[in-house]
């Protein structure tokens, strides 16, 4: 019988403390329940000792997730267990999961521990979370280069001390799959005691090994896959879900094992986790990327139609990306509208489907026929969980061959318009400088891409900008059959997270959660860098003492 392999999605821990992936609290719930849709076993809904806003997010997906275990990381220290038991306490599955490094690099110049300190206090910790919750996860940091019998070692007198799932990380992607199945199957042989619980892997990418290293995991034994959606994590990230499944499914001979995960929402979990994090699937991205079923080339066509199995190894219905119809027009009215976004797999409320109608019948009057693409793109760039800060009320520009662009813009704020004109080389250049001069803040423009959503001639076109200040880097999305408009609005969206981030500075209440985030920063910081951030900004320091910063890239 296939032996059933459990998904662990951690892109709310590993994969939104990657720099540019950083979520707010509804965004982070929004996710999670869209993780449920997914049937993941298991969400790690965050580290919850990082931040007060961490914990806030681990606990309020701990109350509304019915169905998924909740996880909430924690280093081997009685605070950050304590911590993440108050956040999980009230999920219908909580877990906790805590982690020591065990390899020597790790332990001699990170933690400066001796292997007996660590074991011990990897045993202590444990039976101290199982004492909480009805279930731990031990981590082995580091694993895959730590001493085998030593790890063995640990391994044993965590489950012997409580641990229900022991995971072995790779954390710095340094394994390769033969080496990695080989490790599995050391463990699974060695570990008197390794049935009393499950073993978990948990494959970083650095080089680009992290799904095939997870497959050889399971292969030698594992059954539970830790990973992110669209692969995302530290540095080169995690083990990507949606390749891994597929994998898994497509070659079903190779891999005997069943999973719980539904197939069919991989492609809207993806597209999600794009339109909340502004952050663009690569057109070549296996499984969810645009050209993934695209099958361009002539010889292909032909072969395509003749039978699809010619170059197609799995259907794009097994992912949930449906046919791009032509749907709606302007005569559509709002229960078609509404029908046809359930369809493609969006619950609106009222209001959401209000707005959103107008904004389909704005471009409806412009474009003769909407496409489910179209009808998407609208979706995402319109339900961007972003502050609304300033909105575009109107722009006009004037731009020829002969003659220097000028741009003259009004935004909102609080009902209250504010106006400015510019001129520059290029009009989205002269509408940029015209916001820059409204809103008295400077900012670096850091990337600007504009594509089409669709083939047509008429297609919506699509902007993604990227700026950046003192206080990070801010992404922004735009949609608009007019690609000045789609700039502003996708340079407004930006604005408005960066304005959010500063302004919160100056407030008290919201300097908690700016608190809370910079210690988050610094504890994936190297030493080096915490002190030079400490020069920089020598403000806050919560929670998290410098210490115990270290060593949470798990
Ligand atoms: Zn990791």
């Amino acid at each position: 019988m296939a032996r059933n392999i459990a998904i662990f999605d951690t892109t709310l821990r590993d994969g939104e403390q990657a720099p540019g992936y950083s979520m707010n609290l509804e965004q982070k719930v929004r996710f999670a329940k869209q993780l449920e849709l997914l049937k993941v076993d298991v969400i790690e809904a965050g580290f919850a000792i990082a931040s007060p806003g961490d914990f806030e997010s681990v606990k309020a997906i701990s109350s509304v997730i019915e169905h998924s275990t909740v996880a909430s990381l924690s280093r081997a220290l009685t605070k950050d267990i304590d911590r993440a038991w108050q956040a999980v306490k009230d999920a219908k599955k909580p877990r906790i999961h805590t982690f020591i490094a065990t390899s020597r690099l790790h332990l001699q110049y990170k933690l400066k521990m001796s292997e007996i300190d660590a074991f011990n206090q990897a045993v202590s910790m444990v039976k101290y979370a199982r004492n909480l919750a009805p279930e731990v996860e031990f981590s082995a940091e580091d694993a895959t280069r730590s001493d085998r019998d030593y790890l063995c070692k640990v391994v044993e007198a965590v489950i012997k001390s409580g641990a229900t799932i022991v995971n072995i990380p790779d954390t710095v992607g340094y394994t390769t799959p033969e080496e990695f199945g080989s490790l599995i199957s050391y463990i699974m042989n060695n570990v008197p005691n390794i049935d009393k619980a499950k073993v978990a892997v948990h494959c970083h990418n650095d080089l680009g090994l992290a799904v095939a290293n997870t497959l050889a995991g399971l292969a030698a034994g594992a059954s539970q896959a830790e990973c992110t959606m669209l692969g995302i994590g530290e540095r080169a990230g995690n083990a990507s879900i949606e390749e891994l499944v597929m994998a898994i499914r497509t070659r079903n001979e190779i891999y005997d094992f069943s999973y719980n995960l539904d197939t069919t929402q991989l492609y809207n979990t993806a597209r999600l986790l794009s339109n909340i994090t502004t952050v663009p699937i690569a057109p070549n991205k296996a499984i969810v990327g645009a050209n993934a079923f695209a099958h361009e080339s002539g010889i292909h066509q032909h072969g395509m139609l003749a039978n699809s199995l010619t170059y197609e190894i799995m259907t794009p219905s097994s992912i949930g990306l449906k046919k791009n119809t032509m749907v709606l027009g302007k005569h559509s009215g709002q229960h078609a509208f509404n029908h046809r976004m359930k369809e493609l797999g969006y619950t609106l409320d009222a209001n959401m489907s209000t707005k959103l109608f107008n904004d389909f019948k704005n471009i409806a009057d412009k474009k003769k026929e909407i496409t489910d693409r179209d009808l998407i793109a609208l979706m995402e760039s319109g339900t961007q969980l972003g502050p609304q800060i300033y909105e575009l009320d109107n722009f006009v520009v004037n731009s020829g061959n002969l003659m220097t662009a000028t741009a003259c813009v009004t935004l909102r704020r609080n009902n209250k318009k504010m106006q400015a004109v510019e001129m520059a080389t290029g009009p989205v250049y002269a509408c940029f400088k015209a916001v820059e001069r409204i809103i008295k803040q400077s900012y670096v423009l850091e990337d600007y891409q504009l594509r089409a959503v669709t083939e047509h001639r008429d297609a919506l076109g699509e902007v993604l900008v990227k700026i950046s200040n003192v206080h990070g880097v801010f992404r922004g999305r735009g949609v608009s059959t007019d690609v000045i408009e789609a700039s502003l609005l996708s340079l407004i969206s930006a604005v408005n997270r960066m304005i959010d981030v500063s302004e919160s500075q100056t407030d008290d209440k919201e300097n908690i959660s700016l608190a809370g985030r910079k210690a988050k920063e610094w504890i994936s910081l190297s030493e080096e860098e915490l002190l030079r951030d400490m020069k920089v900004s020598g403000t806050v320091q919560e929670e998290v003492t410098m210490g115990e910063s270290h060593g949470i890239s798990k």
